[in-house]
């Protein structure tokens, strides 16, 4: 008995991790529109940045646009997750479209922090990646007054109208050290800017990071659930490299390498917000297929985190989920 236990691999499942509130409400607005309006229900963008969603919602009936050009008039449009820039919201009015904004209530916020700070006369420096759909929205709230900085070698280059009026943002799925250090560099080279730190990342993307950090070191291997393009995903497995663990972003159990886990005794199985629990339990079953397994779990927190729905869904039943 001793020695088979001993053969075992531990699996240690980091928590909170896969779905988290702002992308369980923007799912349930295309599913519970796809059920009242019938198909077709147009979104811009994928909804959410995980293929497994975008394929189960289009086999139901969704159909995903890159831009409003390409959905017929008077048709109905869902705003993705990341949100959308004022100009895409007023395109779609002037076109007659029936919007519905699925954006989450955490990058509205910045929005709306971006507004109030531009309205202020201030110059905002946004901390993010150049060309993700949030940033792309965020930066076109006040596109005249907004600089990106993606690093903190960026700041030094930064040519700014008038250092005494800066506010920095930045996106919601960042690593919490790197815009921590972001925001450092900014106030030493502008000491009268404001922001604070790395708040607008998302209690999700801070949560799943620190679940990651909290078991990494004794992981020999961490996998991380979430497709190629979702920001919070490939921070987290940067996080583990970051400690000197091996880790792989994988899109579903299929991608699993038995190679990888020749010598990985223990595997730290985690997902991004935007990627579906059943994958994880499918990756789960994928490694107990592999040798026999100990299940682990590691909560560092638990998220009680819940949104509305928009006010039109909320009469046919939507709430707080
Ligand atoms: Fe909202 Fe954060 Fe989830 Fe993005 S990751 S949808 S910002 S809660």
């Amino acid at each position: 008995k001793v020695r088979r236990e001993a053969a075992r691999r531990r699996v240690l499942l980091p928590a909170p991790r896969s779905f988290c509130a702002g992308v369980e409400r923007a799912i349930e607005i295309v599913e519970r529109l796809l059920e009242e309006h019938g198909r077709p229900v147009y979104v811009r963008n994928q909804i959410v940045h995980n293929a497994h969603v975008v394929a189960d919602l289009e086999s139901r009936g969704a159909v995903f646009v890159g831009e409003l050009d390409e959905v017929p008039d008077d048709a109905l449009v869902v705003f993705s997750a990341h949100g959308v820039a004022p100009a895409v919201e007023r395109e779609a009015a002037a076109r007659g479209l029936d919007a519905v904004d699925a954006t989450c209530p955490l990058v509205a916020k910045v929005h709306a922090e971006a507004k109030r700070a531009a309205d202020n006369g201030d110059t905002v420096i946004l901390i993010g990646h150049e060309g993700h759909e949030e940033v792309v929205g965020t930066i076109g709230v006040a596109p005249e007054r907004t600089l990106l900085v993606e690093s903190a070698t960026e700041v030094a280059a930064l040519q700014v109208p008038d250092p005494a009026r800066l506010t920095y943002l930045s996106q919601t799925t960042l690593a919490v050290a790197e815009v921590e250090a972001i925001a450092e560099t900014l106030k030493g080279r502008f000491p009268a800017i404001k922001g604070q730190g790395a708040e607008d990342i998302c209690y999700a993307t801070s949560n799943r990071q620190a679940a990651v950090a909290a078991v990494v070191d004794e992981a020999d291997l961490v996998l991380v659930v979430g497709s190629a393009n979702s920001s919070n995903s490939n921070r987290l497995v940067e996080l583990a490299r970051n400690a000197g663990v091996t880790a792989h972003l994988i899109e579903d159990a299929d991608a699993i390498d038995p190679i990888w886990l020749s010598e990985a005794r223990t595997v730290a199985v985690t997902a991004g917000a935007s990627a579906p629990p059943r994958l994880v339990d499918e990756v789960v079953r994928a490694l107990a297929e592999l040798g026999p397994i100990e299940i682990i779990e590691r909560a560092v927190t638990r998220e009680t985190q819940e949104f509305l729905l928009p006010q039109r869904l909320r009469a046919s039943g939507g709430g707080p989920r």
